[in-house]
């Protein structure tokens, strides 16, 4: 099938399009910048000038919108994102508050403001992104889709409560993501609170913090008290330097819906986490299901943001419909093109729901995707 202009491929390439049409030329073909080329001839041409194809999903790369990465000559550090993880009422929500609050400068918009599922700040000159636990289908979305979502997970584990079920789960996720742990030991202000007893219980989830003689770093805290706080940031940090995290700004946006709603007065609200390339108001974007055109972005401050790079977050308003969270992100073309990517989604979509509801088996991949 036909899936996407030269023009297309070579700003998911971060090359120019003449060069992809000298390549084409060389192979026979002539065509011209808006000129629309099939998956299998995109993605050899992808290889050819050195980039590596990962085919998101088969349906994905029916429509072309499959993943290029980038080549090494193109990326440049970014911040790590940070998703805090744990058992119900263990204080992750109060954590992420806590961090956040003890950035605002006071008097600053109100001082403290309202939860929100992701933000940014800036701990001596180095940027972190946090972001708050996504709900588990759309972790486990991520996840099938071979999505990565986070580059830390900070472990909250209540000092008077110690490991439970959700702790394991979370554990679970990390190990199979491959994200590095940071144990954050919370509630030590708590009256009956007991740090050993938590790393103790860890050791039977093969969690060996150093203080026992491993290398999973942990740190006390309280997200009440606040006390160490800039401790556990630091250790982000020093994390963070050891994965060399890398991305290329300067080329169409791709990324993550971190969470979405429908806004009474603003419509659909996404908060989207970019990954690769830079998000700039007017782009045209796809989520899963939904497009829109990107009418503004706005920080965690509620500020107008002009370009959102590699590691940010921003609320996105513009989309047509509300996407999900776990939808992957990626700027597209023009308008018509996301018509067409979104129309063909919702077709797979009523597909699949009519062979549930005809009650019919279906194939089993129809069923599955
Ligand atoms: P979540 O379910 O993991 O997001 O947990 P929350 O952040 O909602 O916290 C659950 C409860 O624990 C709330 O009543 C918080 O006020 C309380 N809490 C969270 N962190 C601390 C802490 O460091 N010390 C104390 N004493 N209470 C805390
Ligand atoms: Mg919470």
């Amino acid at each position: 099938p036909e899936a996407i202009t030269i023009q297309e491929l070579a700003n998911r390439m971060a090359e120019r399009a003449v060069d992809v049409i000298k390549l084409l030329m060389k192979q026979g073909q002539m065509l011209k910048i808006n000129d629309v080329i099939d998956a299998d001839t995109a993605e050899l041409i992808a290889e050819e000038m050195g980039h590596t194809v990962k085919r998101v999903s088969e349906a994905d790369v029916e429509e072309g919108l499959f993943s290029i990465e980038d080549t090494t000559e193109h990326l440049k550090p970014r911040p790590p994102v940070v998703t805090i993880m744990g058992h119900v009422d263990h204080g992750k929500t109060s954590l992420l508050d806590a961090i956040r609050n003890s950035k605002v400068v006071t008097g600053e918009a109100g001082g403290i403001t309202q939860h929100i599922g992701a933000y940014q700040i800036e701990q001596d000159g180095q940027k972190i992104t946090f972001i708050d636990t996504p709900g588990h289908a759309a972790f486990s979305q991520m996840r099938a889709r071979g999505a990565k979502s986070t580059d830390i997970v900070i472990l909250v584990v209540a000092a008077d409560d110690g490991v439970m079920p959700q702790t394991k789960e979370a554990i679970a996720h990390a190990k199979a993501a491959d994200v590095p742990i940071i144990i954050a030991i919370n509630k030590i202000d708590k009256e009956g609170s007991d740090p050993n007893r938590v790393r103790t219980e860890l050791l039977s989830e093969e969690l060996v913090t150093e203080s026992m003689g491993g290398d999973v770093i942990d740190v006390e805290v309280s997200a009440k008290s606040g006390q160490n706080l800039d401790k556990l940031l630091e250790m982000i940090i020093l994390q963070s330097e050891v994965l060399e995290l890398q991305a290329n700004p300067d080329r169409t946006a791709e990324g993550i819906v971190i969470e979405a709603q429908l806004d009474r007065g603003r419509g659909p609200v996404a908060t989207v986490l970019v990954q690769k390339g830079t998000l700039k108001p007017g782009d045209i974007l796809v989520a899963g299901a939904e497009w829109g055109r990107v009418r503004a972005m706005l920080d965690e401050d509620g500020k107008q943001v002009k370009e959102a790079p590699p590691s940010k977050p921003v609320e996105v308003l513009g989309f047509q419909g509300t996407p999900e969270a776990g939808d992957m992100v990626a700027v597209v073309e023009n308008e018509a093109r996301a018509r067409e990517i979104v129309e063909y989604r919702q077709r797979q979509i009523r597909e699949k729901a009519s062979v549930v509801a005809s009650g019919s088996r279906g194939s089993l991949e129809q069923m599955m995707n």
